[in-house]
C-alpha cells in the first residue's frame, strides 16, 4: 500500500486497457452556476429508483404531503424509500413511463405541487461524530440513497461491511462528454462534499482516501486540493482524461494498480467506491435531516436556448426541464420541416438513451439530459439504421476497457446464445459504448449488449423461480414424510404402552382389559349390524325396475298364499260344521248351497278345488245314501221290535230278537261303510289342497 501511495504523491498512476477520447463538451455547461428552477407543477415519483425493490406505501391518493416525507417505508435492505420533494397533494398513484431505454412504466406517485414548499420538521445534527456507525448507516438509509454516479446500488448496503477497507475512492472523474453536473457540485458545495467524505470515513476506516478527478476539471480540483490539503488521509488524484476512467474498475485500476476479476467485488480487495454526489447525498441525510429529493443535473445540447446545470427536484418530468432551457422543437415542431423530432438522451451521448416520452421524471441516477442538435448529433436524427456488417476489424476489442470480445459477443447476441455470450463474459461489460464508437460498420453494439442482458437476467429469474418452486414442492414432501413417520411412532408407542398396561396386573389394567374387550365387542357387533342393514338396493346389482317388479310379484305370492290359508281356514270351520251337523240332510243340503256359493265366486283357489270338491260330494252322497239306508233298515228294525212286545209268544219273539240283532249288526256296518267313504272323501280334499298349496309356494319361489 506503502508503494501505491508514493505512486500517487508523485503523480504516478496505473492505466487500464483500451478506452477512448471523444470531443468532450463539457464547456457548454461547465462555465454558468447550477440554477435553481422554479418549482413545476406536477411531480411523477416512481417507487423504484434504485437497484433492488420497492418500498411500501405510506401514502394515499388524496392525502396531503410535506417536503421530506416519507412516502414509502423499507421492510428489506434492498427497499430503498422515496421522499416529497415539495409540499404537495397525491393525485394519483398509477404505472407511468420511466426513464429506461425499453419505454417501460412502473407506478408512480403522482403529486400536485402546492408551491408553499413546506418541510417536515427536521432535526439538524451538530456533531455527527457523536452518532455511532449504527445510527449513521440508518439515516442513510432512511434517507433513500442510492448511488447517483448511475448504478444506484443501495449505499447503506455498500457502507455496512466489517471488511478492513484500504482504500475508500470518491469517484470525481466524470470522464461522460457534456455531462458537468459533478464537477458544478465539486465547486460549489466542496465543504458538504467534504464532510460527507469524513462520515464515510468514520464509518468505514479506510488506510487512505483517494479522491480520483480528471485533469479537464481545474477549477474543482483547486478547491478539493484546498479544502482537503490539512487531511493527510484524504489525496486528490489528478487523471489523465480518457474514456472511460469514471468506470469503478477501471477507476480502481488507475488508482491501485488492481484488477477487479470478474465475477468480484471491490470490497473483497478491501476497496470501497463512491460518487462524489452520493457524499454530498450523505451529508445531506446525516447532519441536515435532508433525505434525497433533488440532484444537480446537466441539462445540454445544442438544441437548447440556455444549457445549464440546474438543481432538478427528482420527479420533475424532463420536458419541464427542457421548457426551463429554451427547448423550442423547432426543427421538429415546424411543419414545412422534414426532420423528424429532435432526439432527447437522458445521460451522455456515450452511455444514454433516447427517451420516447418526454413526461418521463428524473430519479436519483439521472444526471444529464441530451438535447443535440442535427449538426451536433447526424445519427441521432437518423431514424434508419447505417448497420452493415462487421468486417473484424477487430478495433472494438482494441477499445474495450473491459477486455472483451465485443464482435463475438455481438454475434452471440444476435443469434441469441445466451450461455456463449455468459462464458464471453458479457457481464463485465459496462455499456461504456467504447466499441459502438469506434465500430467503422456502425453497428449498435451496445444495443445489442443491452437486449441480451435483459433477456439472460429474465431467464434467470424464472429459472430461479422454478427452482426456488421445486425446493418448495421438495421440503413439503419430506415434511409430509416426516410427519407420518412421527405419527407412526407415536401411535406405536401408545400401543406399546397400552399393552405394557394391560399386561401389568393391577385393576387398572383389569379395567383397561375389559374396556378393549368391550370396545372390540361393540365393533364386532356394529359391524354384524351394519352387514345385516345393508339395503338390498344398496347391494345389488339388478336394477331398480326389475326390483320393483319382483317386489310386486312378491306381493301378489304373498296375496295368493293368504287366500289359500284363508281356503284351508273355511274347509276348516265347514268340516267343523259339518261334524256338529247331525243330520246328514241337512249337511248335504248346506254342502251343496255351499257349492253352489262357491260356483258363484271368482276364487282362484276355488276353482283349482272343483275337482277334488266333486269327488268329495259323490263322497259323501254315497256316505249319505248309505247312512240313509242304514237308519231306514234300524227304523224298520224298530217297528219289528215294537210287533214282538204286542205278541209275546216266545218262538216269534225269539225269531224277531235274532232278526232285530241281523237289522243291528247291518246297521253298524253301513255305518262304518259310510265314516270310512266320508274319512276317505276328506283325506282327498286335504291331498288336493295341499297339492294346490305345493303349486303356490312353487310358483312364488320361481318368481323370487
Ligand atoms: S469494430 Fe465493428 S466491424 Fe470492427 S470488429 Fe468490431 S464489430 Fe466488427
Ligand atoms: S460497451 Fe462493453 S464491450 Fe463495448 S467497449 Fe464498453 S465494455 Fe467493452
Amino acid at each position: 500500500m506503502k508503494s501505491i501511495i508514493e505512486r500517487i504523491k508523485q503523480n504516478k498512476f496505473w492505466s487500464f486497457h483500451g478506452g477512448i477520447h471523444p470531443p468532450e463538451q463539457k464547456h457548454i455547461t461547465s462555465d454558468k452556476p447550477i440554477r435553481q428552477l422554479p418549482l413545476p407543477k406536477m411531480l411523477i415519483l416512481p417507487l423504484q429508483q434504485h437497484i433492488g425493490r420497492q418500498g411500501e406505501l405510506l401514502v394515499k391518493e388524496g392525502d396531503n404531503v410535506l417536503k421530506g416525507q416519507a412516502l414509502t417505508q423499507a421492510s428489506n435492505p434492498m427497499e430503498v424509500p422515496v421522499h416529497a420533494p415539495t409540499s404537495g397533494k397525491i393525485t394519483a398513484i398509477k404505472k407511468s413511463p420511466i426513464a429506461h431505454p425499453s419505454g417501460m412504466s412502473e407506478l408512480c406517485l403522482f403529486i400536485a405541487v402546492d408551491g408553499e414548499d413546506t418541510w417536515r420538521t427536521r432535526t439538524v445534527c451538530q456533531d455527527f461524530t457523536l452518532l455511532n456507525n449504527q445510527q449513521i448507516i440508518s439515516k442513510i438509509a432512511n434517507a433513500g440513497i442510492a448511488g447517483m454516479g448511475g448504478a444506484g446500488f443501495p449505499t447503506h448496503i455498500k457502507v455496512n461491511t466489517k471488511s478492513d477497507i484500504n482504500f475508500l475512492i470518491i469517484n470525481a472523474v466524470e470522464c461522460e462528454p457534456y455531462i458537468s453536473s459533478d464537477d458544478l457540485l465539486m465547486r460549489e458545495h466542496s465543504s458538504e462534499i467534504l464532510e460527507g467524505i469524513k462520515i464515510l470515513d468514520q464509518l468505514l476506516n479506510p488506510a487512505f482516501i483517494l479522491i480520483g478527478i480528471e485533469d479537464n476539471k481545474p477549477q474543482a480540483i483547486k478547491i478539493l486540493k484546498q479544502a482537503t490539503k490539512s487531511l493527510e488521509k484524504i489525496h486528490v488524484c489528478i487523471l489523465p482524461t480518457k474514456y472511460p476512467s469514471g468506470g469503478e474498475k477501471q477507476l480502481i485500476k488507475l488508482l491501485t494498480g488492481k484488477e477487479i476479476a470478474s465475477g468480484t467485488l471491490p470490497i473483497h480487495s478491501g476497496i470501497v467506491v463512491q460518487n462524489v454526489a452520493t457524499c454530498f447525498a450523505i451529508s445531506d441525510a446525516v447532519i441536515n435531516d435532508i433525505p434525497l429529493i433533488h440532484r444537480v443535473v446537466t441539462v445540454t445540447g445544442q438544441a437548447l436556448a440556455e444549457p445549464q446545470n440546474v438543481w432538478a427536484l427528482l420527479g420533475t418530468p424532463v420536458n419541464y426541464l427542457l421548457e426551463q432551457t429554451g427547448f423550442t422543437h423547432h426543427e421538429g415542431n415546424n411543419p414545412l420541416s422534414t426532420s423528424p423530432v429532435p432526439p432527447v438522451i437522458m445521460g451522455g451521448p456515450m452511455m444514454g438513451f433516447s427517451i420516447l416520452n418526454e413526461q418521463v421524471p428524473i430519479v436519483k441516477t439521472s444526471n444529464c439530459i441530451l438535447a443535440p442538435s442535427k449538426i451536433e448529433m447526424p445519427s441521432a436524427f437518423d431514424g434508419n439504421s447505417n448497420e452493415v456488417e462487421c468486417i473484424r476489424c477487430g478495433q472494438c476489442a482494441d477499445v474495450c476497457p473491459s477486455q472483451l470480445l465485443p464482435q463475438e459477443m455481438q454475434w452471440s447476441a444476435k443469434a441469441k446464445d445466451h450461455q456463449q455470450l455468459i462464458k464471453l463474459n458479457l457481464f463485465d461489460c459496462i455499456d461504456c459504448g467504447a466499441c459502438a464508437y469506434v465500430c467503422p460498420s456502425q453497428i449498435p453494439l451496445v444495443q445489442y449488449y443491452r437486449v441480451a442482458k435483459a433477456e439472460i437476467r429474465q431467464q434467470q429469474q424464472l429459472d430461479l423461480k422454478a427452482e426456488k418452486a421445486k425446493e418448495r414442492f421438495e421440503a413439503r414432501k419430506l415434511r409430509l414424510a416426516r410427519e407420518k413417520i412421527a405419527r407412526e411412532e407415536k401411535h406405536k408407542k401408545a400401543a406399546a404402552a397400552r399393552k405394557a398396561a394391560m399386561n401389568k396386573k393391577t385393576p387398572e389394567a383389569g379395567a383397561a382389559k375389559s374396556a378393549v374387550a368391550a370396545a372390540l365387542a361393540r365393533v364386532k357387533a356394529k359391524k354384524a349390524t351394519d352387514a345385516t342393514n345393508v339395503k338390498p338396493q344398496e347391494t345389488s346389482t339388478v336394477p331398480k325396475e326389475t326390483s320393483t317388479k319382483i317386489e310386486a310379484a312378491s306381493n301378489e305370492t304373498q296375496d295368493e298364499k293368504s287366500q289359500v290359508k284363508a281356503a284351508i281356514a273355511r274347509a276348516k270351520a265347514k268340516r267343523l260344521a259339518k261334524s256338529k251337523t247331525n243330520k246328514l240332510a241337512v249337511s248335504n243340503s248346506e254342502e251343496i248351497n255351499n257349492e253352489k256359493t262357491d260356483r258363484c265366486e271368482d276364487s282362484p283357489e276355488r276353482k283349482q278345488n272343483k275337482h277334488s270338491s266333486s269327488d268329495d260330494k259323490k263322497a259323501k252322497i254315497a256316505a249319505a245314501v248309505a247312512k240313509a239306508k242304514a237308519k231306514a233298515k234300524a227304523k224298520a228294525a224298530e217297528k219289528s221290535q215294537g210287533l214282538e212286545v204286542a205278541n209275546p209268544m216266545n218262538e216269534q219273539s225269539k225269531t224277531i230278537n235274532a232278526n232285530t240283532d241281523t237289522v243291528k249288526v247291518d246297521d253298524k256296518k253301513a255305518r262304518i261303510a259310510a265314516a270310512i267313504a266320508k274319512a276317505k272323501a276328506k283325506m282327498k280334499t286335504a291331498e288336493k289342497l295341499q297339492a294346490s298349496t305345493s303349486i303356490t309356494e312353487n310358483n312364488n319361489e320361481e318368481i323370487k
